[in-house]
C-alpha cells in the first residue's frame, strides 16, 4: 500500500475549460441539447447519456479534436506539483470521466510524468466513435471511486471541481475543491481545502506533510 496517492480530475481541474462538454456541444449539438438537460435533471443516467452522445460523433471528427486539444492551456502549477510529488515518491493519478485520448493530448509532455490516466477509451475504427470503460458502475460510465479502490493508500488526496468528483472527494481524507464541488461539499459539511491553481495545492501539501 502506498503511503499517499493524489487523484486528480481532468476537465475543469487540470484543463481550465470543460473540454468534454464543449466537444459534445460542438460535434453532436442536437442530441446534446436533448440529453444534457435530461442528465442534469436526472431523468437519464450519465452512463446511458454520455455513451449515446459520444457514440453519435463521427470518427472522422476525432483526430482534428485531438489536434485542437494539444493547444489548450492547463491550469498553472502542475509541473511544480509533479516535482514536489516526485521528490516524495507520491503517485499522481488522473481520473477523468472524459476520453483518454483527449486527456493525453492535452497533457502533452506532462503525460510521461503522471503515474496513470484512467478515462474512457474511444474506438475510432468505425464510422462513429465507440466508447469503452473498464469502470462502469451503477449510473456512471466511469466510477472514480472504483479507480481509487484499485489504488489503496493510507492518505488519498482528491482534487476536483464538479459533481462528478463528489464521491471521490467524500472517499478521500484530504480534498482540494474549487467551483461547484465546494457547494456540494458545503451541503454535506465535508471538509476541504479551496484551491485556484496547482501552486495552491503544492503549498498546502507542503505545509501538511512538512
Ligand atoms: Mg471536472
Amino acid at each position: 500500500m502506498h503511503q499517499r496517492i493524489v487523484f486528480s480530475d481532468f476537465d475543469g481541474t487540470i484543463s481550465a475549460s470543460e473540454t468534454f462538454t464543449r466537444m459534445l456541444a460542438r460535434f453532436t449539438p442536437e442530441l446534446a441539447a436533448e440529453l444534457v438537460p435530461a442528465m442534469v435533471e436526472q431523468r437519464l443516467t450519465l452512463r446511458e447519456g454520455v455513451r449515446r452522445l459520444v457514440e453519435s460523433i463521427p470518427s472522422a471528427c476525432y483526430e482534428p479534436l485531438l489536434e485542437h486539444l494539444r493547444e489548450i492551456g492547463l491550469r498553472p502549477g502542475l509541473p511544480e506539483l509533479l516535482d514536489f510529488l516526485d521528490a516524495r515518491a507520491v503517485p499522481f493519478i488522473v481520473v477523468s470521466a472524459g476520453l483518454r485520448g483527449m486527456v493525453e493530448a492535452a497533457l502533452g509532455a506532462l503525460r510521461a510524468r503522471v503515474h496513470a490516466v484512467y478515462a474512457m477509451e474511444a474506438d475510432a475504427s468505425g464510422p462513429y466513435l465507440r466508447v469503452h470503460s473498464a469502470f462502469e458502475q451503477g449510473d456512471e460510465l466511469l466510477a472514480k471511486v472504483a479507480v481509487m479502490q484499485r489504488h489503496p493508500a493510507r492518505e488519498a488526496v482528491a482534487i476536483g471541481d464538479s459533481i462528478t468528483d463528489l464521491q471521490m472527494a467524500l472517499s478521500a481524507p484530504t480534498v482540494f475543491a474549487r467551483d461547484r464541488l465546494c457547494d456540494y461539499l458545503d451541503a454535506r459539511r465535508h471538509p476541504y481545502l479551496r484551491w485556484q491553481d496547482f501552486h495552491d495545492v503544492r503549498q498546502a501539501l507542503e505545509e501538511r506533510w512538512g
